[in-house]
């Protein structure tokens, strides 16, 4: 490889980097990462990097499983492309779907893929409307969704999304989705217990729909566990009531499973781990470890017999593409067979959520709060009150997530939480370096705010 300084100067001149200022990130040059090996990253400067976020909460199996290497190979020389359009399909879109339709809850048993959670956040805006207007309701239209989600990046995603940041750059949200608030009691459940909180949070559902009118509402979309908001671990009143809800009016529920998805809260989805059955499921990330762009749709069999009733005009090039499927079978074969979500269940996941809810005895944490193999600290500057911090949410988070990428740990912030997602195959002593590692960065950054001024309570 080239030298480093090399690298950084080609990276600002010619690639700009999602979710970044890259004006500015190209003052500081990115670091360059060039290998990985289970849970551990290198870069350009020989550093080893424990990766505490997954990638991108994609990396469930690890990195460097040469089995996932070879199915990719051993597809690409047999058949790298084909179509399933129209009146073709091929041996690893079948057996993918199969598998899936195995592993999702109750009837969900039919897949359409996409490359992407986005794309297939689009397509279940698509499924949704289609089904209603083929049902004879042509009005119901509406989606739900919840501010502070994340559900992707295109323009239709974007817009189920509930980043008020995101909206205003790009004309969001599109018509007809509308968004209520967050399960989030931490931040804003003022003076009530969490239980009450979280009736009280999903009962904006049902204003919601009662507002809008019953008749134009077609569907209520969530993360099972809120990931890219945050890791907002919802009260256990939360998700009985919404459920109540959905079917009262009988709109369709659609669980966004691309990260809590293939084992990240101990179950194959975290559907099961939060009690919910939906209608559709959006997998994307776990599905193959990252190891190749896929994702798609789980539809019920109620669901998939109305769509499978008309002509759906909605697809991609890529819908099922033959390398993606024939990798993701093989990293669910492994995740199976090696019995990884059960560890996650059983072992480590426990022996994490030990660790991880210790961190809650550091000053600058509130709270400490984990499903599985997914969790966030809030930081505050005042435990007794959760007060927030007077200065921007951003710029606290951003220092931590510094101190801690300077102590060769990936963690990352959403406003002033700290969140971790590590690949799913992290041993224990693995899981101890993590902690270390995160309590000497919470320390750092303590000393920072502390010296700058910044353990300053502010209001919500
Ligand atoms: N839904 C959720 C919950 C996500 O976290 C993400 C990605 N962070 C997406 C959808 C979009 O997935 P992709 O980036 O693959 O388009």
């Amino acid at each position: 490889n080239a030298p480093t300084a090399e690298l950084q100067a080609l990276d600002a001149a010619h690639h700009m980097h999602p979710f970044t200022h890259s004006a500015d990130l190209a003052k500081k040059g990115a670091r360059v990462i060039t290998r990985a090996e289970g849970v551990w990253l290198n870069d350009s400067e020989g550093e080893r990097i424990l990766d505490g976020m997954a990638g991108l909460w994609c990396v469930n199996i690890g990195y460097g499983r040469k089995e996932l290497a070879a199915a990719a190979a051993r597809q690409m020389e047999e058949l790298p492309y084909y179509n399933t359009f129209f009146q073709t399909t091929h041996v690893p879109a079948i057996q993918l779907s199969a598998r899936l339709a195995e592993l999702a809850p109750g009837n969900l048993n039919h897949v359409f893929y996409a490359s992407s959670g986005s794309e297939a956040n689009d397509t279940n805006i698509r499924l949704a409307r289609t089904y209603w207007a083929e049902k004879g309701a042509p009005e119901r239209k509406v989606i739900i969704s919840r501010w502070n989600a994340y559900h992707g990046s295109s323009v239709g995603s974007g817009s189920l999304g509930g980043m008020k940041g995101m909206h205003a750059q790009g004309g969001m949200p599109i018509p007809d989705i509308h968004h209520i608030d967050q399960p989030d009691w931490w931040s804003e459940g003022g003076d009530m217990t969490p239980e009450e909180f979280g009736l009280e949070r999903a009962r904006q559902l049902e204003q919601a729909i009662e507002e809008i009118g019953p008749e134009k509402v077609a569907a209520f979309i969530a993360e099972p566990v809120q990931g890219a908001g945050g890791v907002i671990v919802p009260p256990e009143t939360y998700w009985p009531e919404i459920q109540r809800i959905v079917k009262k009016y009988g709109i369709l529920l659609i669980a966004d499973e691309v990260i809590c998805g293939f084992g990240r809260t101990g179950n194959w989805f975290g559907s099961q781990t939060m009690g919910i059955t939906p209608d559709i499921m959006t997998i994307a990330k776990g599905l193959s470890s990252g190891y190749q762009p896929i994702g798609g749709s789980i539809l019920s069999d109620e669901v998939a017999e109305v769509i499978a009733g008309t002509e759906f005009n909605h697809g991609y090039t890529y819908s099922g593409h033959p390398v993606a499927c024939a990798v993701a079978l093989e990293n669910l074969r492994i995740l199976d067979e090696e019995g990884v979500v059960k560890q996650v269940a059983e072992e480590t996941g426990p022996y994490l959520k030990e660790k991880f809810e210790g961190l809650a005895a550091h000053p600058l944490v509130g709270e400490a709060k984990i499903v599985g193999f997914m969790g966030s600290l809030a930081l505050t500057p005042d435990k007794a009150s959760r007060a927030p911090f007077a200065a921007d949410a951003g710029t606290v988070g951003y220092i931590c997530r510094e101190r801690c990428f300077a102590n060769n740990l990936v963690m990352r912030h959403v406003g002033d939480r700290m969140i971790i997602s590590p690949p799913l195959v992290m041993s224990k002593e693995e899981i101890d370096t993590l902690i270390d590692r995160a309590w000497t960065s919470l320390d750092e950054c303590h000393a920072r705010l502390k010296a700058e001024g910044l353990m300053v309570a502010g209001t919500r």
